[in-house]
């Protein structure tokens, strides 16, 4: 779980409050491994025709 400050962005693997702002830190829930740009490097094949 990440924990990310509301106002800086600081973000720590611990829940706690920010080491900047010294504000209670909230729950990170955004996926680690970037799941908001697909990759699409893979030529597809069949998939449907654009035209
Ligand atoms: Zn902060």
């Amino acid at each position: 779980m990440i924990y990310k400050c509301p106002k800086c962005g600081q973000t720590s693997e611990q829940a706690g409050n920010c080491p900047n702002c010294n504000v209670p830190m909230n729950e990170e829930t955004a996926p680690a491994n970037g799941g908001a740009a697909p990759e699409t490097s893979q030529p597809q094949e069949s998939q449907g025709s654009k035209e």
